[in-house]
């Protein structure tokens, strides 16, 4: 069959070509298209600095815009990463400066007029070890490629090579593709480029397969994760593969790369980023367990935000903040198929995924913000607070998670059980993706619409852009649950926490409350309470306070070097509680539903 097309396609070849190359007379002249290689060159491990030289070749325009960008998508802050550049110099083909003019922040201007290359050479200072931000130790080095790529104006299709020159006995791994020169890697086009972490140095190693093709699990530093426990999370991470890929028609990538840093991030940019085909995450313990979670979530990125995406981030504008009001669906559909992926892929049971169903519903009743803040208001406002505490907001991840489940039941009850929100994960994918588009509000509308033949315009304008309360009663009904609420005594504190690898980070504390009284502070640490180990279980262990309520308890910080014990009292307040629970007379219908909701294979 392929054969056969190939043939024919040469004859067509063949006969169209001839008349173009004799009627075109410049066409012995025809320019190489324009490009950037690079080298990255770990130049000095003491001063932590790479030197990056970017050829610049076969320029065809008086004048050129070279941009680095300032921010790295998927962390939504605005780093500006020229303040890590020094000594930023272009050159022509003889060597002689040439003086570039500063046109935006981070923009220059190159006077090309009769040149057809240049030469950028930068020293770059890789001193913080983060999601977003590149590191030299003398052990390794890593960087992703917003931080040291131009952008070149209106060559963003152009391709790159990038040569590593690093010190002897260093390995390098790199999402980027492989040439057959081990040293040197390349890209299609720009935003490839930039979206492809890479380390290089002395780290631990994994490769396995998945469908016929390389996954490398890359772990740091050496020694941090056991043989035993690689091979074990390879084959989880295997399983979490499949079971996504499945809702897709297989992996759309030709290889995978986990990079792994079992250390504290050095900045608030910790926990875990998505790119193109690979994921960065910094690990609390090696634990596969807990590390299977934050996996599975950051490789359905590699679907929902790396490949079908926003409008508004298509394309990516690497210049300033691009606010999109779907961030609900980027992230919070990508707990909610975290979750459900590690269902399918038989790493957790029913009863673990319906508790994160419910754990999304009290996430979202339990935060006053919710009266205020609809999730496609929480997504545009992202950029003001991403990585730092805000006065008062709620978390589109929470409130996207929650939809989705809700979006998925209300779907599979329209359509009578046919369709479901793999169907519009599978539409924006090859409609929006496929087609080289980003997608709209609108547009996610009409694709739920088609599927259920009924207008979700309401739907949106209830839930999405706005604050009204659910009935989770009616919808989990669907497939035969019912939500009970009732009022909870819950254990308060009187602090605030922001989950990060370090620890939970204590954001806020209550004036007059009893961890301001025990001396609690805004920053510190948070590692343990009593004989339970934050390091080791995560924020599940504040929910354990619930059994301490007018107890004291002891609160072990830590703040700058040392680390402290604090007695506090733990309070209480009431709320309302919500719990998911099997109708014990649900109809056929409802079964159908529950099964088809809930059905493992694909
Ligand atoms: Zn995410």
């Amino acid at each position: 069959m392929i054969k056969k097309y190939r043939q024919r396609s040469l004859v067509f070849l063949f006969v169209v070509a001839l008349p173009l190359l004799v009627s075109s007379p410049t066409f012995s002249q025809k320019r190489d298209a324009f490009r950037i290689d690079y080298t990255v060159k770990v130049a000095i491990i003491d001063a932590q600095l790479f030197h990056v030289t970017a050829d610049v070749k076969n320029i065809n325009e008086p004048q050129l815009d070279l941009s680095l960008p300032t921010w790295t998508p998927g962390w939504y802050t605005v780093e500006n990463y020229f303040k890590n550049v020094l000594r930023f110099t272009v050159t022509d083909a003889k060597g002689n400066r040439l003086q570039p003019r500063m046109i935006r922040k981070q923009t220059w201007r190159v006077d090309t007029k009769g040149l057809d290359g240049i030469k950028v050479e930068f020293d770059y200072r890789a001193s913080v070890l983060a999601l977003n931000q590149a590191k030299i130790t003398k052990d390794f080095a890593f960087f992703t490629g917003t931080e040291l790529f131009l952008e070149a104006a209106k060559h963003r299709t152009s391709p790159s090579n990038v040569r590593f020159d690093v010190p002897s006995g260093w390995k390098i791994i790199s999402a980027l593709k492989e040439t057959s020169d081990p040293m040197t890697f390349t890209a299609p086009d720009y935003d490839t480029l930039v979206d492809c972490p890479t380390e290089m140095g002395r780290f631990d190693l994994t490769q396995f397969q998945v469908e016929g093709k390389p996954h490398y699990l890359v772990t740091t530093p050496t020694g941090a994760l056991s043989k035993d426990k690689a091979d074990q999370f390879s084959v989880m991470l295997g399983k979490v593969a499949s079971a996504q890929g499945a809702i897709f028609g297989g992996l759309p990538y030709e290889k995978y790369v986990y990079f792994y840093f079992f250390s504290r991030p050095e900045s608030n940019a910790g926990g875990a980023l998505e790119h193109l085909n690979s994921h960065v995450a910094f690990a609390f313990s090696p634990n596969p367990e807990f590390m299977i979670g934050t996996a599975s979530h950051e490789f359905f990125h590699l679907w929902n935000v790396k490949r079908f995406r926003p409008a508004e981030m298509w394309p990516y504008d690497y210049s300033r903040e691009n606010e999109t009001p779907l961030l609900w669906v980027s992230e919070g559909f990508t707990n909610y198929y975290g979750s459900l992926a590690l269902y399918r892929a038989g790493l957790r049971t029913r009863p673990q995924f319906l508790a994160s169903v419910e754990a999304a519903i009290n996430g979202v009743e339990s935060n006053e913000a919710r009266s205020y803040i609809s999730p496609a208001d929480s997504s545009v406002s992202t950029w003001v607070g991403y990585d730092t505490p805000v006065a008062f907001g709620i978390s589109y991840y929470t409130q996207g998670q929650n939809l989705g489940a809700l979006l998925d039941l209300s779907i599979l009850h329209d359509s009578g059980g046919k369709f479901a929100l793999d169907d519009v994960m599978l539409a924006l994918y090859r409609d929006f993706y496929q087609k080289g588009r980003g997608f709209t509000t609108e547009d996610m509308i009409a694709i739920v619409s088609r599927f259920t033949k009924r207008d979700y315009h309401d739907f949106y304008r209830k839930y999405v852009s706005g604050v009204e309360v659910p009935s989770y009663d009616t919808i989990l009904g669907y497939a035969g649950y019912k939500v009970e609420s009732s009022s909870l005594k819950t254990a308060e504190m009187g602090f605030d926490v922001d989950d990060s690898p370090a620890g939970l980070k204590i954001t806020s504390v209550v004036d007059g409350g009893s961890a301001q009284k025990a001396g609690l502070r805004t920053g510190d640490i948070l590692l343990g309470v009593d004989e339970l180990d934050i390091r080791k279980d995560g924020a599940s262990v504040l929910t354990r306070l619930q059994e301490r309520i007018g107890r004291r308890v002891k609160l072990a910080v830590k703040r700058a070097a040392a680390d402290e014990t604090l007695d506090v009292e733990v309070g209480s307040r009431s709320e309302m509680g919500y719990k998911i629970r099997e109708i014990p007379d649900a109809t056929a219908e409802q079964l159908t539903i529950r099964e088809r909701w809930l059905r493992v294979s694909h």
